[in-house]
């Protein structure tokens, strides 16, 4: 199986300030350094993630095959469909990729909700950010009646077939998929460890029903009050390969902490 991939969501947080010293958190004493069997990167709000790079770049890098590497990544928390144009405001994966990027996170409950992102458009982003092969993360989650009604694998179906329907499955190879709860998201919830293998095995077992090959490869992370407590619990299920951490990621301590505990 792959390495497992963490990933702090900053969200709309932080300063240039607040930034450059977590970075310098990050490589005071190489607290982390290049690990093979873990993929790390960060989701600062989009206009830092230039400072981020510049910073990644210059301290946290090796050498493969006569290329220089960033051992921590950096992720987007957004892009537009449109690649150039008139589009006011939007932010392209051709610039996402000019500043360093490897992911993207598409369809976050967050913007599903608060700028109402339907299917339709989601799919064309991950179809965009393809394009400019960057790596989509396409996040998922049933909100709180959905779950109390024991509908959360339907919700989990429909927002993963609706994205097959418009792309085909090829969209998926090469796709990480967050499974991200939404009763579970900001609130220190204690998220059932077993609950969550069943929906990330439930996900792969969807994509298996279009292309097992697929299906087998494909990363699934767990994302939702993940914290120093419940971090190695979660990534010992079977079915969950890596973790989107929003508010514990804040801390870069216990950020750090919680890779430290994975190794
Ligand atoms: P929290 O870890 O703050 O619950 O956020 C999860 C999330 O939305 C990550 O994308």
């Amino acid at each position: 199986m792959t390495s497992p991939l963490i990933i702090g969501n900053w969200k709309l947080n932080g300063t240039r300030q607040k930034i450059q010293e977590s970075l310098s958190i990050l490589t005071k004493e190489k607290i982390i350094q290049y690990k093979k069997h873990i993929d790390v990167a960060i989701a600062p709000p989009i206009v830092y993630l230039s400072l981020v790079n510049d910073y990644l770049l210059k301290n946290c890098t090796y050498f493969s095959n006569q290329t220089k590497h960033k051992y921590i990544e950096l992720c987007a928390q957004n892009v537009d469909i449109n690649l150039s144009g008139a589009f006011t405001g939007d932010i392209s994966a051709a610039m996402l990729k000019d500043l360093g990027v490897k992911y993207v996170l598409i369809g976050h409950s967050e913007r599903r909700k608060y700028h109402k992102e339907n299917t339709t458009y989601i799919a064309k982003k991950i179809t965009t950010v393809k394009k400019i092969k960057l790596i989509p993360i396409l996040c998922i989650g049933e909100n709180q009646q959905d779950y109390d009604s024991g509908s959360t694998q339907l919700t989990c179906a429909y927002q993963i077939d609706s994205v097959i329907n418009l792309t085909g499955i090829q969209a998926f190879k090469n796709t990480i998929i967050a499974y991200e709860p939404i009763w579970a998201i900001g609130n220190g919830i204690n998220v059932c460890p077993k609950h969550v293998q069943s929906i990330h095995e439930f996900i792969r077992q969807r994509i298996a029903l279009h292309d097992t090959h697929i299906a087998k490869q494909i990363l699934i992370q767990y994302g939702g009050s993940v914290n120093l407590n419940n971090a190695i619990q979660l990534l010992e299920q079977k079915d969950v390969n890596g973790l989107l951490i929003g508010a514990a990621s804040l801390n870069m301590n216990t950020f750090i902490q919680i890779i430290q505990t994975i190794e």
